[in-house]
C-alpha cells in the first residue's frame, strides 16, 4: 500500500536529522511500503533566503520570490534521496513540476489546479521511494509558484489525494495534534482524533502544526491524515470524519495567534456603502482582514473597528488614510493577539462563551473584539495576556485533565 510522509523544517533541519528521516523512511520501506516522501526547506531556510531578497527590496517580484523560495525544498529532497541512495535504496528526487502539480499564477500563494500522476505513478511501478520537494509547483506557462507558508503540508496531502494513497502522515517535532501549543502549555494533552473542521478552525485560528489550506483538502478528499513526530515512534493524532462521540467534548483545543493588528477608525461617516468601500479597498489591497466590529452609529458617526496579520499593518494604514476627512480619527494597535477556543461541542451545549469571558474577567484580562462561529469563540486581547489567557482557558475547560 501506497504512503505519503512529509518531514517538516525541524525534522530535516541539519544534516544528521536528514540521516534520521533516511532511516526512518528505509524502516517504512522494508515494512513492504510504497512511498512518496515530501519534504520542507532546512528550517530557518525560508526565512533566510527572505530575509536574502529583502537586503535588496522591500517589495520584490512575487514571481522571482518562487524562484528563490522553491530552492529550499530541492536542497532537501536532493539530499534526502543521495542518502537514501547511499543505503542502498533506489530513490529519486522531484521537483513539484516533476511530481505533475500545476497550479494557478498566484505567485507565493498558489493555488493547486491538478496533479498529473503519471511520473510519480511509473516510479513507484519502477519500485522508486519518491522524494517531492514540497511547497512548490508550477503554472501553466511554466513558472515555478509557491503554495503559501506551510505549504509542504498542502503539497503532502494533494499528491496523497492523486495517487489515492492508504494515508498521509506529517512529521514534525510534536507526536500529534495537543489541546492547545505544548511549547505553551506543558500541560496540553494529545488527542488521539480530532475532526477535520476542528482542525480546521485550529489551523485558520493560528496553529501552525498543520497548514490550514492542508486540512481543507483532506476534508475534502477525505484524506486519513496523521500528525506524528520524526523524533518518536509514539502514535500520533488521527484527523478525520467528525463522529457521534466528539461532539460530548465541550472544548477540544485553545489557541494563540500573536500575529494580529488592530486597526480601530473612529467617527467615521454613517452612511449605506462606506463598509463596503473600504472592505473592498483593503481586499483589491491584498489585506487579509480577520476580525471586524462596527458599532450602531450616534449622530451620523460611527466606529469600526478590525484586525488585520502584523506584516500587511503599515499596507492597511496607507488605505484607510486614503478615505480622508470620511474617517474622524485612525488608532492602530500592533500589540494585540487573538486567543480562540475551538470544538464540535459547542453546537450542542451553551455556555462556552461566557465561560471564556468570565475566566479572562477573572485575570483582569480586558477583551477588546469578539467573534464567534458554529465552534469556535475567539476574543482579541493584549498581546502581553497571550499565554497567560491559553492556560488559563486551558485549564477552565478542563483540558489538562
Ligand atoms: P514543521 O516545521 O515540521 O512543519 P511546525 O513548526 O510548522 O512543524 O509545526 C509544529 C509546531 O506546531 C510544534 O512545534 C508546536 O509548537 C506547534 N503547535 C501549535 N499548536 C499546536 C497544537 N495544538 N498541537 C501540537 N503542536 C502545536
Ligand atoms: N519551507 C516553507 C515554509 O517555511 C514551506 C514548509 O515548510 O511547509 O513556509
Ligand atoms: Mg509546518
Amino acid at each position: 500500500m501506497l504512503r505519503v510522509q512529509k518531514y517538516g523544517g525541524t525534522s530535516v533541519g541539519s544534516l544528521d536529522r536528514i540521516e534520521n528521516v533516511a532511516n526512518r523512511v528505509a524502516k517504512a520501506r522494508e515494512e513492504g511500503h510504497d512511498l512518496v516522501i515530501v519534504v520542507s526547506a532546512m528550517s530557518g531556510e525560508t526565512n533566510k533566503l527572505i530575509e536574502y531578497a529583502n537586503h535588496f527590496s522591500a517589495n520584490p517580484a512575487k514571481k522571482e520570490m518562487d524562484m528563490l523560495l522553491s530552492s529550499g525544498e530541492r536542497i532537501t529532497a536532493a539530499l534526502l534521496a543521495i542518502a537514501l541512495q547511499s543505503k542502498g535504496f533506489d530513490a529519486v528526487a522531484m521537483t513539484g513540476r516533476q511530481a505533475g502539480i500545476v497550479t494557478d499564477d498566484t505567485h507565493t500563494y498558489a493555488r493547486i489546479e491538478s496533479i498529473d500522476p503519471t511520473a510519480m505513478q511509473n516510479a513507484i511501478s519502477e519500485g522508486k521511494i519518491i522524494i517531492v520537494a514540497g511547497f512548490q509547483g508550477v503554472n501553466k506557462a511554466g513558472s515555478v509558484t509557491t503554495l503559501g507558508r506551510g505549504g509542504s503540508d498542502l503539497s503532502a496531502v494533494a499528491l496523497a489525494g492523486a495517487l489515492k494513497a492508504e494515508q498521509c502522515e506529517i512529521y514534525s517535532d510534536v507526536d500529534g495534534i495537543y489541546t492547545t501549543d505544548p511549547r505553551i502549555e506543558p500541560h496540553a494533552k494529545k488527542l488521539d482524533t480530532i475532526s477535520y473542521d476542528e482542525m480546521l478552525e485550529l489551523s485558520s485560528l493560528g496553529a501552525k502544526v498543520l497548514q490550514n489550506r492542508s486540512v481543507e483538502l483532506a476534508k475534502k478528499l477525505k484524506v486519513k491524515l496523521y500528525a506524528k513526530s520524526s523524533f518518536s515512534d509514539n502514535k500520533g493524532t488521527l484527523i478525520t470524519e467528525e463522529s457521534k462521540n466528539m461532539e460530548e467534548v465541550l472544548v477540544s483545543g485553545v489557541v494563540l495567534d500573536k500575529n494580529q493588528a488592530r486597526v480601530t477608525l473612529r467617527g467615521v461617516v454613517d452612511r449605506p456603502g462606506i463598509a463596503a468601500e473600504i472592505f473592498t479597498k483593503l481586499a483589491n489591497n491584498n489585506i487579509n482582514v480577520d476580525m471586524i466590529i462596527q458599532n450602531v452609529g450616534t449622530d451620523g458617526l460611527t466606529n469600526l473597528g478590525f484586525t488585520v496579520p502584523q506584516s500587511e499593518l503599515d499596507n492597511a494604514k496607507r488605505v484607510v488614510e486614503s478615505f480622508g476627512a470620511e474617517i474622524g480619527g485612525i488608532d492602530f494597535d500592533e500589540h494585540v493577539c487573538k486567543v480562540s477556543v475551538v470544538g464540535v461541542g459547542m453546537k450542542s451545549h451553551s455556555g462556552v462563551a461566557s465561560t471564556a469571558f468570565t475566566v479572562l474577567a477573572e485575570n483582569n484580562i480586558n477583551i477588546q473584539m469578539i467573534s464567534t462561529s458554529e465552534i469556535k469563540v475567539s476574543m482579541i486581547i493584549d498581546e502581553k495576556y497571550g499565554e497567560l489567557a491559553v492556560r488559563t482557558l486551558h485549564e477552565a475547560y478542563g483540558l489538562d485533565k
